[in-house]
């Protein structure tokens, strides 16, 4: 018997393991089961290339349960060990400055265990006692078993073991005795080991007998062996990928599209990629990528290896370049990481554009359910984003669908204002925008569906990414002003005239909560609206990002303001307008005269302070003064135009039909149109 201490520089580095590698215990089966799994590998290298002669027999790893002796034992019937190489690789823990190591890493048991070949140690975080009995493939070895209970103490005896491979048995500790609990185990493997190369057994395939489930003379097979990822693309049809999908995402729609990664240079990487077919928001999840190592799962949260806007995917990667540590900070720093990431970015935009080229109809279709991705893949990723331009599609109010250098070319010659500049028009909802679509589109202009959640900062991307071109959506202005002609017809009212209707129509504006009403006038068609409510786009942009982002309440908290422009050319504006003026002009224009001789004299006491001259107290309450009476004249005009207006049915009519198109017309506001209504009829 051979005993002797294990090669490590800490004192004692078991304790060190358990305390502070708590949060991953489970993993210390992932790490036997791998360890089974290489060596039986090595074996089958060994006998391919004639260096190993003998039967290689049924290689499968076998994982068992022993509650009565409280053991956990993961066999295999790989290459095993002789008493040196147990020396060298198991009581050698090949490092230096243990104690330091661990200290900086003790919160991540990933970066010790898969970066120093811990593997075999993790096993005591759960045992009190671990015995490894191997019998080597080399001829002529003796059968040994090691033993160590924690203590940096082992024994090494041999024993009469005739089967070649190697046992690790497990006394599994007191306080982790769930891992004694058999299906707590098998799950444990079904999340690490489903796709190991080397069939892993755990008991027995069960049946129902006699009302009760009783074990069959069949292995329980955990994995698949072949995993689709790890077979080539040129095999596989489309129903491989679709059942291996299901396979690992249950209960899902079929998936969009699919991308097989096979990469062996400048690194190894494959997998598959889904885009899946998101129904709501709700499912938009993040970490359905599972990451793994040679076929080992190693986790499913792969922030930083699969760029942010990719996470959406579903999937596997599989990379033996991909450390199993995977804490976010250390996968920034990881060179071959950022490579990878880069590498997927490039393989998904081929992939899409090629699909969008290739199989346009099909491509179209689904548009709508992978614009999301798209989308964001473009607002976040500058590398992307750049080739994405070649396969994003815009979809217009017909749903017809364009590339985006095609609806350029489209637009171009109808839709350019007088800067040279190209108006995309679009519409967020084609029931509520309808009037103006219609505006638009009898103008023969096109009008695109922008309805995405993520659209509003789409529109943004796309007014910086293309040249001269401009969004705007079709309710922020009258179609005149959002694309003007050279041959736009210019509005000629006088001041009174102006004056006098702005407030005819404003006084009769019924009080909505938290808007404000701008009144403007158009020479549009005669055959155009009378009347049309639009707001800016730059308000409405402002505030639906104020709605997004937490710091930008300033524009939140202002009132909705609105324009109500009035169409100077339509006849039953033009004859209220008429009227107005003519009813109005004897009592308004005294006051008109009055205010401007007030102005006068406001402007020459501000013109002393222009010169730089200081102003008497006299200047100053005479300044005060007039501006009281500016103040008390506007107001009496105000009173006289509105007490007008309030007898106007036909005002109250127009506005309130403007209001009705958005509708913002509601409660007593509307009782009233629709008793006015009646009336008139
Ligand atoms: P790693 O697997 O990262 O090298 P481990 O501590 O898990 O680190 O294992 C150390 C070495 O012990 C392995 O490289 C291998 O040579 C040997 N070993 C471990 N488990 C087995 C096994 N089941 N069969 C044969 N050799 C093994």
């Amino acid at each position: 018997m051979q005993k002797g201490s294990i090669g490590v520089t800490t004192e004692n580095i078991f304790p060190v393991i358990k305390k502070f590698l708590y949060s991953d215990h489970e993993i210390f089966l992932r790490e036997l089961v791998s360890n089974a799994v290489d060596a039986t590998q090595k074996l089958k290298t060994l006998s391919s290339c004639g260096e190993y002669t003998g039967n290689l027999g049924d290689l499968k790893v076998n994982v068992s349960i022993d509650s009565e002796k409280g053991t956990l034992t993961v066999s295999d019937s790989g290459i095993g060990m002789t008493a040196e190489d147990i020396d060298k690789y198991i009581n050698q823990i090949a490092f230096s400055g243990a104690e330091e190591f661990l200290n900086k890493y003790k919160d991540n048991a990933n970066a010790i265990i898969g970066h120093f070949g811990l593997g075999f140690y993790s096993a005591f975080m759960v045992s009190k006692k671990v015995e490894i009995r191997s019998l080597s493939y080399k001829e002529g070895s003796k059968a040994v078993s090691w033993t160590c209970d924690g203590s940096p103490e082992y024994e090494m005896t041999e024993i009469d073991k005739t089967t070649r491979g190697t046992d690790i048995v497990l006394y599994i500790d007191d306080e982790e005795k769930e891992f004694l609990d058999k299906s707590r185990i098998e799950n444990l493997l079904r999340k690490y080991c489903r796709f190991l190369p080397v069939p892993v057994v755990f008991g027995k395939e069960q049946e129902w007998k006699d009302g009760k489930y009783v074990d069959t003379e069949n292995d329980k097979v955990i994995n698949n062996v072949e995993p689709l990822w790890a077979r080539k693309p040129s095999e596989l049809k489309d129903e491989d990928y679709l059942k291996f999908y299901h396979e690992i995402q249950p209960g899902q729609d079929d998936p969009l599209f699919w991308i097989h990664l096979n990469v062996d240079y400048p690194f190894t990487l494959t997998g598959i990629l889904y885009f899946p077919k998101i129904k709501n928001n709700f499912d938009i999840n993040k970490n359905r990528i599972q990451l793994y190592c040679n076929q080992v799962f190693v986790t499913d949260s792969v922030e930083g290896v699969v760029p942010e806007f990719l996470m959406l995917l579903q999937g596997i990667i599989d990379s033996p370049d991909i450390p199993l540590n995977v804490s976010r900070s250390y996968l920034q720093s990881d060179s071959n990481v950022k490579k990878i990431s880069t590498y997927i970015t490039k393989k998904v935009s081929a992939r899409l554009e090629e699909i969008a080229k290739n199989d346009s109809k099909n491509f179209e279709e689904k548009w709508n359910d992978i614009k999301i991705f798209i989308e964001y893949g473009m607002l976040t990723d500058e590398k992307f984003c750049e080739s994405a331009m070649k396969f994003a599609l815009l979809e217009d109010t017909d749903g017809k669908f364009f590339k985006l250098d095609e609806y350029k070319e489209l637009v171009k010659s109808t839709q350019t204002d007088k800067d040279g500049n190209e108006v995309f028009l679009y519409a967020t909802d084609k029931e509520s925008q309808y009037t103006y679509i219609k505006a638009a589109t009898d103008r023969g202009y096109n009008v695109l569906f922008m309805n995405g959640q993520l659209d509003p900062h789409f529109v943004g991307l796309l007014e910086n990414k293309l040249e001269k071109c401009r969004l705007v959506r079709v309710d922020s202005d009258v179609i005149d002003n959002i694309i003007p002609s050279k041959d736009k017809k210019s509005v000629k009212l006088s001041t009174l005239q102006r004056n006098i209707c702005t407030t005819l129509f404003k006084s009769q504006i019924p009080a909505i909560e938290n808007s404000e009403f701008f009144i403007a006038f158009e020479a549009m068609s005669g055959n155009s609206q009378p009347i049309v409510i639009t707001q800016s786009e730059y308000m409405r942009r402002m505030k639906e990002m104020a709605a997004m982002q937490p710091g930008m309440s300033f524009y939140g908290e202002l009132p909705d303001s609105y324009n109500m422009t009035l169409n100077t050319e339509h006849s039953v504006v033009k004859s209220i307008m008429e009227k107005a003026e003519s009813d109005l002009k004897s009592s308004i224009q005294p006051l008109e005269d009055k205010l401007a001789e007030i102005k006068k004299s406001i402007s020459a006491i501000n013109d002393k302070k222009k010169n730089d001259k200081e102003l008497t107290a006299d200047d100053k309450s005479e300044l005060e003064s007039k501006e009281k009476e500016a103040e008390n004249t506007r107001e009496e005009e105000k009173k006289i135009i509105s007490d007008y207006a309030s007898n106007l049915d036909k005002v109250k009519q127009l506005v309130d039909i403007a209001l009705l198109g958005n509708g913002m017309l509601k409660g007593e506001a509307l009782n009233n149109f629709l008793q006015r209504s009646i009336s008139l009829l």
